[in-house]
C-alpha cells in the first residue's frame, strides 16, 4: 500500500487516485494521518483499499499533498552511513552508528518550498531513505524490524554547514532542524512494495543535475541492524522517523562546493514512493525586532 497525507486527511494512493480513509471506512478510523503509522491498522487498511467502489478513488493534485508523516513524535538521523558519502567527508568509517536528531517542526511537505535566509552561505542538501516505525520497538531483534515498520519515504536531511561544524562543540541537530529542513515524502511505501526491501534506490538531483545515487545495500550499518541499535536505548513508537543517511555528492564536499540558493529545483526521488520537488526560496533575515512586529499585527 502507498499511504498519503491529502490536505491533512489520510488517505491510501494508487498512481493518482485517492481513497480517504475516514470516509472509506465510515469512520470507524481517524482521518489522522498516524492512523497508518501503526501496522496493527494495515490488514484493515488493506481490505479499504480492496473494498473501496471505484467512485470512492478521487484524483488529487500535487499541491493537496502534505508529509506522509506530518507530527513525528521523534526524528532520529544518521551521519557517515554510506561507505562513499564517508569516504569523501574525510572523516572515516566509524565502528557503530554515529546518530543524532532533527526536531519535528522541521519536517514539511515534499512539494513545500525549503525557506533559507540571505544570510545563510552554506545550506546543504543530503538525499535520503526515511523509514516510519510502525510498532513499538524497544530492544528490537534485526529480523523483525521490517515487519514493525509503517513504511518507507524519500527524505532531505537539509543541513546549514556552518553551524553544524561550529567549533568548538559542533551542533548536528540544531543545524539540521531549522524550519523546513526535513521534508519528506510525496508518499508513505509499505515494506511489501518493494522488490527488494534492503536495496532501495536513492537518487537525489538539484536544478536537474544528479548530484546523489545509491542503494540501501551500501549502507555501513543495514536499516534493520541500525533500527535495532537505537532501540537498545531509546524507544521507538509508531509514527517515530528514522533517517538513514546520505550518499556521496553532498554540496560541501563537491568542487567548487554546491550549495542551496534562492530559486533552485532539489528533487529527491525512491523507486516506489515517487519523487518530492522542493523549490528553495530565500527570504530576508528574521529578525526579532520584525517578529515584534507581526506578533502585533497578528
Ligand atoms: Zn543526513
Amino acid at each position: 500500500m502507498r499511504f498519503a497525507n491529502i490536505n491533512g486527511r489520510a488517505c491510501i494512493v494508487s498512481d493518482d487516485r485517492a481513497l480517504d480513509i475516514a470516509a472509506a471506512s465510515e469512520h470507524a478510523l481517524p482521518s489522522d494521518p498516524a492512523v497508518y503509522t501503526s501496522v496493527d491498522h494495515h490488514p484493515r487498511l488493506r481490505d479499504l483499499g480492496n473494498d473501496a467502489s471505484e467512485g470512492e478513488w478521487v484524483t488529487f493534485a500535487s499541491e493537496d499533498v502534505g508529509p506522509p508523516v506530518p507530527r513525528p513524535g521523534k526524528v532520529i538521523a544518521v551521519a557517515l552511513n554510506y561507505p562513499s558519502h564517508a569516504k569523501e567527508s574525510t572523516l572515516g568509517t566509524p565502528d557503530e552508528p554515529v546518530v543524532f536528531s532533527k526536531v519535528s517542526s522541521a519536517i514539511c511537505g515534499p512539494y513545500d518550498t525549503v525557506e533559507i535566509s540571505a544570510e545563510w552561505s552554506r545550506i546543504d542538501y543530503e538525499a535520503e531513505v526515511v523509514v516510519a516505525i510502525g510498532a513499538v520497538m524497544r530492544d528490537v531483534d534485526p529480523a523483525a524490524v521490517w515487519s514493525l515498520t509503517a513504511g518507507v519515504t524519500a527524505g532531505q536531511d537539509i543541513s546549514d554547514r556552518e553551524e553544524q561544524f561550529r567549533e568548538p562543540l559542533r551542533q548536528f541537530s540544531y543545524a539540521k532542524s531549522y524550519d523546513t529542513f526535513a521534508p519528506i515524502g510525496p508518499v508513505l511505501a509499505t515494506v511489501d512494495e518493494f522488490p527488494d526491501i534492503d536495496d532501495i534506490g536513492l537518487v537525489g538531483r538539484l536544478d536537474g543535475l544528479q548530484v546523489q545515487s545509491a542503494s540501501t545495500k551500501e549502507l555501513i550499518t543495514n536499516i534493520p541492524d541500525l533500527i535495532a541499535w537505537i532501540s537498545e536505548r531509546m524507544t521507538l513508537h509508531p509514527g517515530d522517523l528514522v533517517f538513514t543517511g546520505t550518499p556521496a555528492g553532498v554540496g560541501n564536499r563537491r568542487t567548487p562546493p554546491l550549495f542551496l540558493r534562492d530559486g533552485m529545483t532539489l528533487e529527491t526521488e525512491i523507486p516506489g514512493v515517487g519523487c518530492m520537488r522542493n523549490i528553495v526560496r530565500g527570504r530576508s533575515p528574521r529578525r526579532l525586532d520584525s517578529q515584534a512586529k507581526e506578533r502585533q499585527e497578528a
